[in-house]
């Protein structure tokens, strides 16, 4: 059977049907998966998943609009009137810079508008726009994409490592939090110069970088309007790789460097590039041209005395350690050096888990789903390396043995590329405040623990293996207070770190925090009572938005008609300004509506408790999104921020106006569906926000077919996110209400981030070529996050441009720079360090299974895309088999039968076939388009440990929770059940069993469940009072209560987002979903676990 898709409907099923169920023949002692109808019969065939039947769906009148819907609001609006119906001639006289009152159209075009950029969606190299792969397979050996290599040394910039403005203030902090920083400031700043940089050390070729100028920030970066001091040197220099790509002129000459003239004296565009740096390419020096001098010394360490070594302190860990914790006198110098030799010999580094070297026949074994959450592996380096690498839960790679070379990785058929959460919440994040920002004069890489110092005053780069200056004042420790330790000093001690960052970062004065929220009011709007909850979350949560005494704060409101709100202090109530010009909207009375909120906080709550009963007798049904989202980025265009858009239908008037495109009949057919935008409007308008530092959230609350994949666009290129609630409604849905709250709660008090960077840089050999996640690609590897918030996550793939042989590590460095919402510029820098190894066994053996599933999710989505669903099914089922292929072909020594997999994969196919299942990727009818549009942009958005668990949820048992290798957290005793398979032959019904699929809870009640469980748990007498919507669990005063609550509890605390609890009975309409998670079953559309193990068996064992 040929390649077949996996589809249950398609032959391939139908041949492996008649296997299943055979077991016994065939010689295995297992079963096929049992069919999932066994327990819950007559359930389950229809209506799965959100069907229309779900509460809120609800017929709802759609009035004739006939009425003015604001003759009914004359009492509002201040001493002026009722809402006034604005016409353009009123603005003449208002002192809008000019562009604002033009259609975006007609706007400068932002930076980022170059043509090359917005000819590409921001996954933009898909595997389909640059080279078209084979229709049925994914091959990772992508051509070189030179522009995304960043291997090239960059132009250095001037004295960097020649600062010799020796500041007084080195502040070591231990929180992010600037409330509980704690400092370690340098007693008596007047260190004695000792050693002012040389310049002779600078690369030759590369003109020396000139003592700073006095009065002159000593970091300056290049003059904006012309190229940087040195290309012109460096660029005589005719090296291998010095044939710039194309797209290097391109980048400097679209990103740079634009003065935006039109748009007021507060917005100044230059390139961001110059800021985070890196963004030139420049020749490489001299010095590494010749890659194997070069690399005996940075590798092998020979000559490195042992002072200067890295060093790590005792319980540095891969996370933060607590800073405090910091010795605080002169060490010894124990420590072995970094480098070949510090790897741990041969594989025995994984002696740890013997396990892991162990091969496994799924056939035999198939049940391999360990019992507690599964670790991602740990790389085989030396602990002295390991236990100051980063975070697996804040970067992560897909394989944690970097294949030497790409004819490797293309024999391994496995995917190479990088997980990132960079802007996760931490316990704790040290905060390096300096005048020195210690940077690699070539590549720009911030000095790291994986650098290696040549001696005290010299380190080299693990990036680009240039020989650094150590700049004077790193020479000192402000934690030990020690001169002469800069191999100790808290950026060579911790892999993630944030910086304070100097003017020489800002384009402009760091944004104030701004809040723009746009809200629905067409009578569908009012009619879901959406309104009155966020009003309200807003009323709660005011205080506790980020922000400081520059907060601003604004509303519009829209239906057919757009509307403004002067919450100019000194009113005496908030004033409604309507305008009705939708063609051509404009803003009356600009620095009236977007107001300080101290300085009108009383009007703006006045405001918020009106506006839910301002609309309530409207009878316009009509919705101008278009125009309402124009006039939202021309009011917040001066500054940038946030833009919070509410929306409850298919927009239907105006710019941006769609029509239905679902068609409920044809949702199984994967060609038919409409995953693409219908229009480029809201892509374009993105981008416009992008350029002025603005980022737009969809909450989307809609019943309807609203487009989702149009609508969806203005988040995805903005750096926004999306969010979604099917059927919301105020009394037909409780439980969405609830979600709503919960997450507004979230959504408004969390960290935020403003006119952000990210630029991730690795190893020179490695090249980085596609971008997962919501944000534009604004240069060749640059990407532009007007808004970072701390629950998105991000993907790369990768590729080895150039053979890593003589390399034993390699690194990754992510580098955010933002305005955090106090007004500070800050750099937070994760990096990762991972061995190089030679042969395919090896390459296997450090698969990180949950990472390769998340990037091939995220590749699917894309294929999705560009080409079909059934396409992206496809793929993912080939990268199972090609890699399990060229495992069983390439590794294995004597061909067994079965399916013999490397340890390190037994779950692979286990978690393809729950993508498959997923609503992204599955197949029938079952899921409405918006929901598989959200879906996938759950994927994109998604940190990977939350996309897991909504692809692969966990199951345990909780009517007989024990104490037994419980958690103690806080005198907190926290049950830790053993996680089930996925199959509805784990469940029984005299049990309850908790299904955690990271955005939801679902406890499934057994209708024999012991009565203990319904008593003393849920607090009803018998099954039948279980209530049919029952979301909470009482606390209730006996100890199945306290274990039940305090372990529910506990899953709740892991993530940032409230996952609301779902008690499930037989008749419960959630019970579908519950049913359709059990991802080793056979469903009416899909292979059980079994099937699909048989079918790749067939496919690898060809
Ligand atoms: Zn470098």
């Amino acid at each position: 059977m040929a390649q077949p898709g996996i589809p249950a409907a398609r032959g391939a099923a139908a041949g492996l049907q008649a296997q299943n169920g055979a077991a016994s023949a065939s010689g295995s002692p297992y079963t096929n998966g049992p069919v999932q109808n066994t327990l819950m019969s007559s359930q389950v065939s229809s209506g799965q998943g959100y069907d229309s039947q779900l509460p809120g769906s609800y017929p709802r009148p759609m009035p004739a609009k006939t009425l003015n819907p604001f003759s009914a609001q004359s009492n509002f609006g201040g001493s002026q009137g009722s809402g006034q119906t604005l016409n353009r001639p009123l603005v003449a006289s208002n002192p809008v810079p000019p562009s604002l009152h033009s259609g975006p159209s007609r706007m400068p075009p932002p930076p980022s508008q170059n043509p090359t950029a917005t000819s590409m969606p921001s996954g933009s190299f898909l595997p389909g726009t640059n080279v078209p792969p084979p229709p049925l397979n994914w091959q990772y050996n992508y051509p070189s994409t030179g522009p995304q290599t960043n291997h090239f040394p960059h132009i250095a910039q001037p004295s960097i490592s020649g600062n010799t403005n020796l500041t007084a203030d080195h502040q070591y902090v231990s929180s992010g939090d600037p409330a509980l920083q704690t400092s370690f400031i340098k007693p008596g700043s007047a260190l004695p110069l000792q050693n002012p940089p040389l310049p002779t050390t600078f690369q030759p070729g590369a003109p020396p970088g000139p003592p700073p100028a006095a009065g002159l920030p000593p970091n300056r970066p290049p003059p904006a309007a012309g190229p940087p001091p040195n290309r012109g040197l460096t660029s005589q220099k005719t090296p291998p790789r010095a044939a710039l790509p194309p797209s290097f002129n391109s980048a400097v000459s679209h990103d740079g460097i634009t003065a935006n003239a039109s748009n007021g004296s507060m917005v100044t565009h230059s390139t961001y590039d110059e800021i985070e740096g890196g963004g030139f390419l420049a020749a490489p020096q001299p010095a590494n041209q010749n890659p194997q001098t070069s690399r005996s010394v940075g590798y092998a360490y020979p000559s490195l005395p042992p002072g200067y070594q890295n060093t790590a302190l005792p319980g540095a860990a891969g996370m933060p350690p607590p800073s405090l914790n910091y010795p605080s006198g002169p060490q010894a110098f124990t420590q072995t050096p970094l480098g070949a030799n510090h790897l741990t010999a041969s594989m025995s580094g994984l002696s740890l888990h013997p396990e892991g070297l162990r091969v496994v026949n799924l056939l035999q074994e198939r049940n391999m789903l360990p019992s507690t959450p599964l670790k991602p592996p740990v790389p085989n380096l030396h602990e002295d390396i390991q236990k100051l690498n980063c975070n697996p839960e804040l970067f992560r790679c897909t394989l944690t043995s970097i294949p030497q070379t790409q004819a490797l990785l293309n024999k391994a058929k496995l995917p190479l590329g990088l997980l990132l959460h960079p802007f996760k919440d931490l316990v704790q994040l040290p905060v390096v405040t300096s005048s020195t920002i210690v940077r690699c004069r070539s590549c720009r890489t911030y000095i790291n623990p994986f650098v290696n110092f040549l001696d005290q005053r010299r380190w080299k780069c693990n990036l680009c293996y240039r020989v650094n200056d150590v700049p004077e004042e790193f020479m000192y420790n402000p934690l030990t207070r020690v001169y002469g330790e800069p191999h100790k000093r808290p950026e060579v001690q911790n892999a993630t770190i944030e910086f304070m960052a100097p003017s020489e970062y800002m384009l402009r004065p760091p944004q104030p925090p701004v809040y723009l929220f746009v809200f629905d009011v067409s009578h569908n709007a009012i009619e879901t009572g959406y309104l009155n909850s966020v009003c309200q979350s807003l009323l709660d949560n005011l205080d506790l938005l980020p922000g400081n005494t520059r907060t601003k704060i604004g509303f519009i409101t829209f239906d057919s008609t757009i509307h403004f709100y002067s919450l100019q202090e000194g009113l005496s109530q908030p004033q409604m300004l309507i305008v009705s010009d939708i063609d051509d909207v404009f803003i009356p009375m600009p620095e009236n509506l977007l107001v300080n909120l101290n300085e009108s906080k009383e009007l703006v709550q006045d405001l918020l408790k009106t506006l839910p009963q301002m609309f309530t007798k409207t009878l316009e049904t009509q919705s101008a999104l278009g125009p309402a989202l124009q006039a939202a980025f021309k009011l917040i265009s001066p500054t940038g921020g946030r833009i919070s858009v509410f929306q409850t239908q298919l927009p239907t008037l105006g710019v941006g106006a769609l029509k239905p495109r679902e068609e409920p009949n044809q949702r199984s057919s994967a060609k038919e569906i409409h995953l693409t935008p219908s229009t480029d409007f809201y892509k374009k308008l993105a981008l416009d926000c992008s350029g002025q530092q603005a980022a737009v959230d969809l909450f989307l609350l809609s019943g309807q077919y609203s487009d989702l994949a149009s609508l969806g666009c203005i988040s995805r290129y903005s750096a926004g996110s999306v969010y979604y609630y099917p059927s919301y409604h105020h009394q037909h849905n409780p439980v969405q209400v609830q979600k709503l709250q919960k997450e507004l709660q979230r959504y408004l008090t969390r960290k935020i981030g403003f006119e952000a960077v990210m630029r991730i840089r690795c190893t020179k050999g490695l090249s980085i070529h596609t971008f997962h996640g919501n944000f534009f690609v604004r240069s060749t590897d640059l990407l532009s996050l007007p808004n970072v918030n701390p629950d998105a996550g991000y993907a790369v793939q990768m590729s080895v441009e150039e053979s890593l042989t003589d390399t034993q590590l390699v690194s990754f460095q992510s580098a955010l720079l933002y305005t955090s919402s106090k007004g500070e510029r800050r750099i937070r820098v994760h990096t990762l360090c991972l061995p190089v190894v030679s042969t395919l066994n090896e390459v296997f053996l450090g698969a990180d299974v949950q990472a390769i599933s998340g990037l091939l999710a995220n590749m699917a989505v894309d294929r999705s895309v560009t080409a079909s669903l059934s396409d992206a099914r496809d793929a993912l089922v080939n990268a199972v088999i090609d890699s399990l292929s060229a495992y069983r072909s390439s590794v294995l020594s004597s061909q067994q039968p079965g399916l013999m997999v490397p340890f390190s994969l037994r779950l692979f196919p286990l978690f393809v076939l729950a993508l498959l299942k997923q609503k992204s990727f599955q197949t029938g009818t079952n899921v409405r388009l918006d929901e598989r549009i959200f879906a996938m942009c759950q994927v994109k958005n998604q940190p990977l440990v939350h996309l897991m668990l909504t692809t692969h949820p966990s199951l345990y048992r909780v009517d007989n929770l024990s104490d037994e290798g419980a958690l103690n957290i806080n005198d907190r005793t926290i049950p830790q059940p053993p996680i089930l398979q996925l199959s509805v032959e784990k469940l029984s019904r005299d049990g309850a069993f908790l299904m955690d699929a990271g955005s939801v809870l679902m406890l499934w009640v057994g209708k024999n469940c012991a009565q203990n469980f319904l008593s003393q748990v849920l607090g009803v007498q018998n099954y039948a009072s279980i209530p049919q919507t029952m979301t909470e669990l009482p606390e209730l005063d006996t100890p199945e209560s306290a274990r039940t609550v305090a372990f529910i509890s506990w899953l709740r605390e892991q993530r940032p987002f409230f996952p609301i609890l779902y008690v499930i009975r037989e008749e419960s309409l959630m019970k579908a979903v519950f049913l359709q998670n059990l991802v080793e079953d056979r469903t009416e559309s899909a292979l059980s676990y079994y099937e699909f193990l048989l079918h790749i068996q067939q496919q690898v064992n060809k």
